[in-house]
């Protein structure tokens, strides 16, 4: 069990890949934070323990500052620590350039990117003064090329890479390692409202012939959480079947 006597949370783990992950750090032996503003937070946990691990969830938004930072007061009271932070928490809002509103712009911006920033913020503190930590940023493919109609997801997404790199940085010599993971298209919740013939080229595109499931981008979580990568720091690891070749 790689992840034995850490505590992790994780943010958006309702659902997707970010329940996934919560699932696959509890088989690994972590102590699971479940973080999310839906109310099947409770569900994750539920599985969590029916599988034999141990959880807590918290109906959180990644945009409410004095929220988060009452998850983190309540994690620490029940667990003592906190070892990682899976900052996964993500939304779309897609519309072209000449279509794309303000109100579409700033609602990406502030979930994707401003919540990383805000639950960094608020875990940081405890990292530091226990010298070590793992801090993992969901980017996508699409921030690293860009995407047709995603002006603001692109934004956040080569964003969220950007300040794992300057974390990477920062906090490097205090035994705190930052990386961010790169999916491709993942069979969630996320990909509703792609009309299935543009998924179907999605597939086409990636030379594995397929999209990606939410357990192949937890077990990469999984492995940078671990010691097993404990000299990958401020890396950027595209999880996408090779759809970018
Ligand atoms: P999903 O929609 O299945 O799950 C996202 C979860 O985040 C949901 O449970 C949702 O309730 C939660 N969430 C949304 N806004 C929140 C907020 N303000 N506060 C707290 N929780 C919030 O999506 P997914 O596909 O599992 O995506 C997870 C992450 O992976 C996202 O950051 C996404 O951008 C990224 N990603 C996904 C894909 C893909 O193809 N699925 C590809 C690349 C990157």
């Amino acid at each position: 069990m790689r992840l034995s006597n850490k505590v992790a949370l994780i943010t958006g783990a309702s659902k997707g890949i970010g329940k996934a992950t919560a699932l696959k750090f509890a088989k690994e032996g972590a102590r699971v934070v479940v973080c999310d503003l839906d109310d099947a937070v409770a569900e994750t946990v539920a599985e969590i323990k029916l599988q034999g691990g141990q959880a807590i969830g918290f109906k959180v938004d990644v945009t409410k500052s004095d929220s988060i930072n009452a998850m983190v007061k309540g994690a620490l009271t029940t667990y003592g620590h906190i070892d990682i932070l899976v900052n996964n928490a993500g939304i779309v809002q897609d519309a072209q350039l000449k279509k794309m509103t303000d109100e579409q712009f700033d609602k990406v911006i502030d979930v994707n990117l401003k919540g990383t920033y805000n639950c960094t913020k608020a875990v940081v503190d405890v990292m530091l003064e226990r010298k070590t930590g793992v801090i993992l940023n969901a980017s996508s493919i699409v921030g690293i090329y860009g995407n047709f109609g995603q002006t603001n997801y692109a934004a956040s997404k080569f964003g969220v890479i950007g300040m794992a790199k300057t974390w990477a940085r920062e906090l490097g010599r205090h035994g705190i390692r930052v990386n961010a993971v790169c999916p491709g298209f993942i069979e969630t919740s996320i990909l509703q409202d792609v009309p299935e013939k543009v998924i179907r080229s999605m597939e086409e595109r990636v030379p594995m012939g397929r999209l990606g499931k939410p357990e192949e981008i937890a077990s990469t979580f999984a492995f940078l959480a671990s010691d097993e990568a404990s000299y990958i720091n401020g890396a950027v690891i595209e999880v996408c079947g090779g759809m970018t070749l």
